[in-house]
Formats: C-alpha cells, structure tokens, sequence
C-alpha cells in the first residue's frame, strides 16, 4: 500500500477520480453559499490556482535556462558541417508537421467544443486581433530581453535563448565556464519542477473537482475524446513522417525496424521519459550498424531538442483548450501557436511532465488561460507515456536516416539483427 502511494502515477490517477467524485458531490448538494465561498471559491481555488502559480513561477526561467542549455549543445555548427544542418533540418521538419497534424486533428474532432468552462482573467493579449505579418515577426523580435522577461513574454525570451544558445555554442572552450552554470541552473530549475510535481496529486484534486463543480460530466467526455485525438495524430505523424522516413531515406524494411524499436519503446512508455531511454537508443543503433560517431551526435541533441510526440500535444491540447473555453483562435494566432510549439517542444527537457508545463508558454503566447492545462494534468501520465515513446522514436530513425544518406550504416550488420 505505502508504495502504492509512493508512486506518483497511482497517486495521481486516484486524486483525479477523487477529485470527480467530490466535484460530484458538491454539485448533488442544494445550492449554498458555503460549498460557492468557502470550499470551491476558497479552499479548492487555493491548492488548484496555487499550484497553477507554482508551475508559471518556473517557466520563464526554465524556458530560457532549458533553450540555451539545448541550442548550445549543437556545438560548432561548422565543424559538424552538413550532418548537423541535416539533423537540424529533419528535427524542424518533423516537429512543425507534428504541430500541424495536432491543430488539424483538434479542428476537426474538435475534442473540448461544449465543455464551456469559464474564464475570469482579462485577456493581455487579443488572440483574434489581426496583425499583419511584418507587426507578427516584430512583435516576436525583443528590443530589449530584460522587458520581456519582466513582462513574461515568452516568445521574445525564447528568441533571445536561440540567438544566445546558438552564440555561446559556436565559442568553444570560451563559453564553457558559462554553460556550466547554466546547466547547473538547468539541474537545479528541473529539481524545483520535480518537487511542484510532487503537488500535483493535491492541484490536480481540486482543479478538477472545480471543473466537475461547474461544468458536469462534458469535461470528461472531453478529456477522454482528447485522448482518443490524441493517439489518432500520434499515429497519423508516425505513419506520415517516421514510416515515410524509414521507408524513403533510410530505405530499410520498416517493419523489422519497429520490430528492433519495440524494446526501447516499452522503456520510453514505462519510464515517460527521453533521456532515461537514451542509453538504450544507443545501444540499437549500435547493434543496427550505425557508425557511432553519428549516433553519438544525433541522439543526445534529439533527446534535448527533438519532441514530436510532445509538439503534437502542444498543438492539440492549445486548440483545445481554446475550444474549452469557447475562445476563437484566428489564423494568426494559429501561426503563433505552431511558432512558439516548436519553440516550446525544442525547450521541453526529456523527463516526465515538462511538456506540459511548458505548455503554458503555448497557451499564453496567444493569449489562453494558462489554467485551463488543470483540464488534462490529471491525464498527463498517460499523454506523456504516448509522446515519449513517439519522441524517443523520431530520434532513432532521424539516425537512421542520415546514417544512410551520409553512408554511415554497415548494411550487412543490420540485416542480421
Ligand atoms: N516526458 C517527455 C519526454 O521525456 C517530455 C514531455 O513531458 O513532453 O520526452
């Protein structure tokens, strides 16, 4: 039983159906003035909002910490020459059209239409205004990092982070002092992360049983419509984008490759985290033929940067959200959301739960309400098992692919695996 409880998985799943049950409860009960104030707009209010603050309180710098630890990390862009553009290349490629297949399949399935929560707070910034695109690029360009940051606009920070992990990248031995304290501060940013999840249990209780209180059963037939989605892009983006890959680059037999991938993906899907399942990553491409130095190269940037399955799920769950809460996204902010996913996924670090904390910058770059992430934290786990696996994938055969266009696979080993 006590380790029942230690584990963070079935805890969250009961505060979650505990949380229905009690936000049940309080609706049977005749409407009164104690269950509005005190319990739902008092207590609950405080575990859910506060724990929605905690996560925001770590975003700004975990964005801007995580991007510059991750851009940095591509080194010396000329020294790695072509295979390092063509990684790059097929991270970014894969990423927007992961992005692309989460809005599509949430405009089409339209999983949080007649959930009908409500939102208080003013929005800051208008999502339906309509920008041209040079206001659009401007506005995403920081006159000045320090504003932004105090502002908390995350898209500007973000741009920034590029510009300033891609600069101390390329200085060598100079900027190692530096990007050890950032990596430091990475660590110890993640630390404060993983304890605000430890909480999770409590603000994922009473941020459901609040979303039960005023909205009824629609939000879980929602929440369960959007997992259902969910597996539907991920599938969709594996099929379009890693078996056309295999298929059309790698040129190996697909099947025998997913057959060598299922190991790696029972870890990813168990462990919900990339950099857990590094090791093992390697060790296929190693057993496939894989010339080391590439995988050596492609994996760990593609643990750090590269996050399909999580890229689909900003995509998504941003649309859903917005359909939630009954909010209109216009074309631009559409474009705004597929910027600042990719920006986001780049910066989503390979352990359990950090993209969907780093959903929020998502949300408030086009102006959504941040709490509306409390609708499915509580099925996190389970969307977090799903991405992994597809992200840890996307890794793998982005090796595979290059390790065949660049002549880096011994055929002949990988036959006989
Ligand atoms: N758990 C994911 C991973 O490790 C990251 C995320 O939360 O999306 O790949």
């Amino acid at each position: 039983m006590k380790k029942l409880l230690k584990n963070n998985t079935v805890l969250l799943v009961s505060s979650l159906v505990f949380g229905v049950i009690f936000g049940f409860i309080m609706k049977l009960l005749p409407n009164n003035l104690y269950i509005d104030e005190i319990i739902v707009n008092g207590l609950m209010r405080l575990l859910g909002t506060g724990f929605i603050n905690l996560i925001k309180m770590t975003v700004i710098p975990l964005v801007f910490v995580s991007l510059i630890c991750g851009i940095s990390s591509f080194g010396d862009t000329k020294k790695l020459g072509a295979i390092g553009v063509k990684t790059v290349m097929w991270f970014m490629v894969s990423t927007i059209v992961a992005i692309v297949i989460g809005v599509v399949c949430a405009q089409i399935f339209k999983p949080g239409a007649g959930l009908n929560c409500e939102y208080e707070i003013v929005n800051t910034v208008n999502s339906q205004e309509s920008k041209n695109i040079v206001d659009m690029i401007l506005d995403i360009i920081p006159s000045n990092p320090v504003k932004s940051m105090s502002k908390g606009n995350l898209l500007q920070i973000l741009v920034f982070a590029v510009f300033f992990g891609i600069s101390l990248g390329t200085m060598g031995e100079k900027s190692k002092k530096i990007l050890d304290v950032f990596e430091t501060m990475n660590e110890s940013i993640m630390k404060i992360v993983m304890f605000v999840m430890k909480l999770a249990p409590i603000g994922v209780f009473a941020l459901i049983s609040i979303t039960v209180y005023s909205t009824g059963t629609e939000s879980l037939l929602g929440i369960i419509k959007l997992i259902g989605v969910f597996a539907l892009a991920l599938i969709m983006h594996v099929i379009i984008v890693y078996c056309g890959m295999l298929k059309f680059i790698a040129k190996i037999p697909v099947t025998k490759f997913f057959r060598r991938y299922a190991k790696v993906a029972g870890v990813a899907f168990s462990t919900a985290s990339s950099n857990a399942v590094l090791p093992m990553s390697m060790q296929m491409m190693k057993e496939a033929g894989v010339d080391s130095s590439l995988y050596q190269f492609v994996l760990p940037v593609g643990t750090t940067v590269n996050m399909a399955g999580t890229a689909v799920l900003q995509g998504l769950t941003t649309v859903f959200i917005a359909q939630a809460y009954n909010i209109n996204l216009s074309f631009q902010a559409i474009i705004t959301v597929v910027v600042s996913a990719v920006l986001a996924s780049i910066g989503t670090a390979g352990i359990p739960g950090v993209g969907m904390v780093m959903m929020a910058m998502v949300l408030e770059s086009v102006g959504l309400p941040v709490q509306g992430i409390g609708l499915v934290l509580g099925v996190d786990r389970i969307l977090d098992m799903m991405r992994t696996t597809v992200n840890v994938l996307g890794d793998s055969v982005t090796c595979m692919a290059l390790a065949r266009t660049e002549n880096m696979i011994n055929l002949e080993k990988f036959e006989n695996i």
